[in-house]
């Protein structure tokens, strides 16, 4: 680890003033930044500890939706009474990840912006574009089991880790940011970015932004949804595949449908089309395997993932099920 300069934060205003420089870093649980850092991989010349901001609180808004604070650690949020009553999937996406430890020191803004779990990545001895620009990408011709089908490039392939980002994909979340030059309120789809021909370039935080908050819309039907996490043993790993999913029904039918993937993709994995095929159609298994097929009909596989298609799809298929069960 190299050395760098460490300062506390008692206020907003402090610590977005002092994270304008390049190099700078603000820390939140230090759950994944303090494991980068050990490794060479991040090496800010600055750590602003942002744990006095008062980025506590979650609150329910005066149109039925809720605000988290940025400090919002991940077991606070998945065991709040009001998560679990209208935003099930949510809480439920937060306790299939990592580990009640890591979940009581994890905050909402440092899981948002966690880094890939790819192997290459870690490992120094190896060509990765999102460590080293330029220097190609091992994972592409190499071991790639773990990584995606959705959303890849010639340049990365790269899955995204949360699982908490999935069910916040599917509830159409927006993040609010503020910076030295005011504040933004940022579409959960528009925070994160496909790797195209810049992996290095994750989300679109400005270096000077601090995340401050997560909003979720009212969504009535939301405490009727499912998270489903598909993976290699059954606690403390990420995701294979998983899916979020939440269902709204009117008369036999499916008024409204909400779906995104995790494990698959490059981002959170919003699954529009499944949600068309699912908007209108009667739940049966043949709904919910045409919405799966829909979903995965422009994956990409690779060496060693092309099985990743089929268990994305029966993942799909059984999160669709539990919810909505079959006519
Ligand atoms: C062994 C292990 C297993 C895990 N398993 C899973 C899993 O199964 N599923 C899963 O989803 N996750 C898993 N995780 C990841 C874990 O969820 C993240 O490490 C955690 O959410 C990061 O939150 P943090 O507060 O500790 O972030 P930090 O490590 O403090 O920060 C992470 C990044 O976010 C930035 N940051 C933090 N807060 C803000 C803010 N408010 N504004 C701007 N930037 C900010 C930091 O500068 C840093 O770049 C695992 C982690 C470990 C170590
Ligand atoms: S997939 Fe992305 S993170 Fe993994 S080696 Fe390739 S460039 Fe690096």
């Amino acid at each position: 680890m190299e050395p760098f300069k460490f300062t506390r934060a008692n206020d907003q205003h402090s610590a977005i003033s002092s994270m304008g420089g390049n190099g700078v870093k603000v820390i939140a649980g230090g759950t994944n930044l303090i494991d980068l850092m050990k490794l060479d991989i991040e090496k800010p010349s600055q750590l602003v500890d942002i744990n006095n901001l008062k980025l506590q609180t979650i609150e329910t808004l005066p149109n039925g939706g809720m605000r988290i604070g940025a400090l919002v650690k991940n077991s606070d949020l998945a065991y709040h009474p009001d998560v679990i009553t209208k935003y099930l999937v949510l809480s439920e996406a937060l306790l299939s990840g990592a580990s009640p430890q890591l979940r009581n020191m994890a905050t909402v803004g440092g899981n948002l912006l966690q880094r890939t779990r790819c192997p290459y990545f870690y490992n120094e001895g190896f060509p990765c574009n999102k460590k080293n620009p330029g220097s190609g990408c091992s994972a592409i011709d190499g071991y790639n089991r773990n990584n995606a089908i959705l959303g890849t490039s010639a340049q990365c392939i790269a899955t995204h880790p949360s699982d908490m980002c999935v069910a916040m994909a599917a509830l159409g979340a927006v993040i609010h940011v503020q910076g030295i030059k005011g504040t933004r309120a940022i579409p959960f789809n528009e925070f994160h970015l496909l790797p195209g021909n810049t992996p290095h370039r994750e989300n679109t935080l400005r270096q000077d932004e601090l995340i401050i908050a997560v909003e979720l819309p009212p969504i009535s039907y939301a405490g009727r949804s499912h998270y489903l996490k598909v993976r290699d043993r059954s606690s403390y790993e990420f995701a294979l595949a998983s899916a979020a999913v939440a269902l709204n029904f009117d008369n036999g039918r499916i008024k409204e449908a909400r779906v995104a993937f995790g494990g698959i993709g490059t981002k959170p994995w919003r699954a529009i089309l499944a949600e068309k095929v699912l908007t209108g159609a009667i739940a049966s298994e043949q709904t919910y395997r045409t919405a799966a097929e829909a979903a995965l009909s422009e994956a990409k596989s690779y060496k060693h993932n092309a099985f990743k298609i089929e268990l994305a799809k029966r993942t799909l298929v059984r999160a669709l099920t539990t919810v909505g069960g079959m006519s």
